[in-house]
C-alpha cells in the first residue's frame, strides 16, 4: 500500500511530468478526507455544467463535462474543492509511483505493509493522510 501524504504533495507539482496522476489521487484524496457529504451539497447547486454528482455518497466529478470554471470551489464550505485539482482533465492513476518516491524530495509518498491509523484508504493500491486537512 502507498500512501500519500496530501499535506507534503499539494504544493509542490515538480513530479507533474512523471506522475500526472498523482494529482487525480490528490484530488480523490482530498474529497475522501475533506468533503462533508453535504445531504444538499452547495457545490453540485454551484456548477453550471452539471460536472458534479453524488453517487453512493460520494462526489464524483465529471471531468469531459467540467470546464475547470471553480465554482464548485468557492461554494465549498470546508474547501474539499481547491482550485488546484480542478483541472478539466484527469490522468490515470496507474503511475511509476517507484518512481515518484525516488524523485520526491519531500518523501511525499511512501510504501507500507498495513494503512496506518492517520491514513485513509482510496483504492486497492493508495491511501492518503494530510493532518492539516482533517
Ligand atoms: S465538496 Fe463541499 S459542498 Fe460539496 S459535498 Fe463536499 S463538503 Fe459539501
Ligand atoms: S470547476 Fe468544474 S465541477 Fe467545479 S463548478 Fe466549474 S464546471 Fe463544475
Amino acid at each position: 500500500m502507498y500512501i500519500i501524504d496530501i499535506d507534503k504533495c499539494y504544493q509542490c507539482k515538480k513530479c507533474a511530468d512523471v506522475a500526472p496522476g498523482l494529482f487525480t489521487l490528490i484530488e480523490e484524496g482530498i474529497r475522501e478526507i475533506v468533503c462533508r457529504k453535504c445531504r444538499k451539497p452547495n457545490c453540485v447547486e454551484a456548477c453550471p455544467e452539471d460536472a458534479l454528482e453524488t453517487v453512493d455518497g460520494k462526489l464524483k466529478r465529471y471531468t469531459m463535462k467540467c470546464v475547470s470554471c471553480k465554482q464548485c470551489s468557492y461554494a465549498c464550505p470546508v474547501g474539499a474543492n481547491p482550485s488546484m485539482v480542478l483541472n478539466y482533465r484527469t490522468f490515470p492513476s496507474h503511475i511509476n509511483i517507484e518512481k515518484v518516491i525516488k524523485i520526491c524530495r519531500k518523501n511525499a509518498v511512501s510504501k507500507e505493509e498495513k494503512i496506518p491509523e492517520d491514513a485513509v484508504k482510496i483504492n486497492e493500491i493508495y491511501a492518503v493522510r494530510a493532518a492539516e486537512w482533517k
